[in-house]
C-alpha cells in the first residue's frame, strides 16, 4: 500500500529529517514508528501525506507517485488518510459532533461545510463513529469539557468519519495516563482488526510499541535502524 524508494527529506535550514528510506507498509498492517526525540517519527509520519514533503525519491501509495500529485489531487488524497495528533486537535469551543463532522469536510463540499450543513448521513455516521469509540453520549458536549482521553477519542471518531483507508497518528498517547493510553491503543488495535484499516502509529514508548505492534519500525538520526515483528525486538535491543 505504502512505499518509500530511497526517499531523503531536507528542512529548509539544511537539516535532514529522513536520509534514504526505504520501506513497504501493506494494507491492514498495524505498524509503531518508535525512537528518541529527535528521530524523524513525526517527519516520517508526516511525509506520508506530505504534510511535510520528501525532497528526493519516490512514495508510492497504491502503486501512483503522490510525490508527483497536483494540488487539487493531493487534497483528494488527504481525504482518505486519517490524522491522528498528540495534543488532538480539535475546535474546543465546538461540540463533540462538529468535531467529529470535521471528518466529513470535503467530502461534502465547500459551500455546505461553510454553512455547518451536513447531510444527515454524515450526522449518522458521525454518531457511530461516536459509539465505536465509546462516547456517544458526549456528542452534544463542548469537545474541550472532556477529559483527554475522550478528547482523543473524539478525534479517533474524526478520523474514522472520513471513512480512510490509513490512520496516522502521531504519538497518540503521549499525553495521557498509562491505563489511559492502554485503552486508546487498545481502540486503535480494534479499528485496525475491525476495518482493516492500515494504521502507522509514532511511539516513545517501547513497551507500549511492543505490546501493540504487529510490525516495529526504529528510527535514528532520520535513518530506518530496525524493522521487524515486535517478538523479535527484545532479543535484538
Ligand atoms: P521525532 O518525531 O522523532 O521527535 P521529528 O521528525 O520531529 O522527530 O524531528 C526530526 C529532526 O528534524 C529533529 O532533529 C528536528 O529538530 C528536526 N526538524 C523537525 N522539524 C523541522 C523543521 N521544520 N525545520 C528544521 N528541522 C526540523
Ligand atoms: P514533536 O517532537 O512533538 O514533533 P517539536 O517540538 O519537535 O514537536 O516540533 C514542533 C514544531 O516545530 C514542528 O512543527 C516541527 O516541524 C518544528 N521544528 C522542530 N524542530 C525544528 C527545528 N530545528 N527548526 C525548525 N522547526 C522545527
Amino acid at each position: 500500500m505504502i512505499e518509500f524508494r530511497n526517499v531523503s527529506l531536507t528542512y529548509p535550514n539544511g537539516h535532514q529529517g529522513l536520509k534514504n528510506i526505504d520501506l513497504k507498509i501493506n494494507e491492514g498492517e498495524f505498524v509503531v514508528i518508535v525512537g528518541l526525540s529527535g528521530a524523524g517519527k513525526s517527519t516520517l509520519i508526516r511525509s506520508i501525506n506530505q504534510m511535510v514533503k520528501p525532497t528526493q525519491g519516490e512514495l508510492f501509495i497504491d502503486g501512483e507517485n503522490t510525490l508527483k500529485f497536483s494540488d487539487r489531487k493531493l487534497r483528494k488524497f488527504r481525504r482518505n488518510i486519517g490524522m491522528i495528533f498528540q495534543n488532538y486537535n480539535l475546535v474546543k469551543r465546538s461540540s463533540v459532533l462538529r468535531n467529529v463532522l470535521a471528518g466529513r469536510l470535503g467530502h461534502t463540499g465547500t459551500l455546505r461545510s461553510i454553512l455547518s450543513l451536513f447531510p444527515q448521513d454524515d450526522v449518522q455516521l458521525a454518531l457511530h463513529s461516536l459509539e465505536r469509540v465509546g462516547i456517544a453520549e458526549k456528542a452534544y458536549i463542548r469537545a474541550d469539557q472532556l477529559s483527554g482521553g475522550q478528547q482523543q477519542r473524539v478525534s479517533i471518531a474524526r478520523a474514522l468519519t472520513q471513512k480512510p483507508k490509513l490512520i496516522l497518528a502521531d504519538e497518540p498517547v503521549a499525553s495521557l495516563d498509562p491505563p489511559t493510553a492502554h485503552a486508546v491503543m487498545k481502540d486503535l488495535q480494534r479499528i485496525n482488526k475491525e476495518d482493516s484499516i492500515t494504521m502507522v502509529v509514532n511511539l516513545h514508548a517501547i513497551d507500549l510499541s511492543m505490546q501493540y505492534a504487529e510490525r516495529i519500525i526504529g528510527l535514528r538520526n532520520g535513518e530506518v535502524v530496525f524493522d521487524g515483528p515486535a517478538s523479535s525486538v527484545s532479543e535484538k535491543t
